[in-house]
C-alpha cells in the first residue's frame, strides 16, 4: 500500500475506530482488574491500569471491503478471537479467562503506543499485504512474545517491543 493510498483511507479508519470505541462504553474493564498474576512481570503498572478489555459477541472489524479495499477481504472475513484498537482490545466472550490472548493483545497495545495510530495502521496494513496475517511483522512479534510467555520465559515485554520496533 502506497503512503498516498494509505493517506486516503486513514481519516476514515480513525473515524471508524473512534466511533467503535465510543459505541462500546459498556464498562470496559482494565487489564489490571483481571488480576492475571504473571502480567506485572512483563508490563508496567501504568500499562495494566490503562489497557482496557471489552467482551463482545462479534469483534468489530473495519468494513474494508465496502470501502473498496478488496485485497483485505480475507482479513475482514477471518475469524479472530481478539483485536486491539489504541489502548482497548476486544475479545470474544469465551476468551474472558484466556490469559495468553490478553498477553497477545497487550503486545499490540504497546505497539500502538510506540508507533502511534498512523504508523501502526500503515505498518499493519503493509504487513498484511506483504506477508499475510500470521507472518506480518506486528503479528509475528505478538505471537513470538506469546510463545515466550507460554514457555514461562520472563522478560520486559515493553522493552522487547520497543527494541524490535526501533
Ligand atoms: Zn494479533
Amino acid at each position: 500500500m502506497t503512503p498516498e493510498e494509505f493517506q486516503k483511507y486513514y481519516p476514515r479508519l480513525l473515524g471508524w475506530i473512534d466511533a467503535t470505541l465510543r459505541a462500546h462504553p459498556g464498562n470496559p474493564r482494565t487489564v489490571a482488574s483481571r488480576g492475571f498474576p504473571r502480567f506485572p512481570l512483563y508490563f508496567s503498572a501504568d500499562t495494566l491500569t490503562s489497557a482496557k478489555v471489552v467482551l463482545v459477541d462479534q469483534l468489530p472489524i473495519p468494513p474494508l471491503l465496502s470501502w473498496g479495499l478488496t485485497r483485505f477481504a480475507e482479513f475482514e472475513r477471518a475469524n479472530f478471537n481478539g483485536i486491539t484498537y489504541l489502548n482497548t482490545f476486544f475479545l470474544k466472550r469465551d476468551q474472558e479467562n484466556n490469559e495468553v490472548i490478553h498477553f497477545h493483545e497487550l503486545i499490540h497495545i504497546i505497539q500502538w503506543r510506540i508507533l502511534g495510530p498512523k504508523r501502526f495502521l500503515f505498518s499493519y496494513a503493509n504487513g498484511l499485504e506483504d506477508f499475510g496475517y500470521r507472518d506480518s511483522p506486528l503479528e509475528a512479534m505478538a505471537y513470538d512474545a506469546e510463545a515466550a510467555f507460554t514457555a514461562k520465559d520472563i522478560f520486559d515485554a515493553e522493552k522487547m517491543v520497543a527494541r524490535k520496533l526501533s
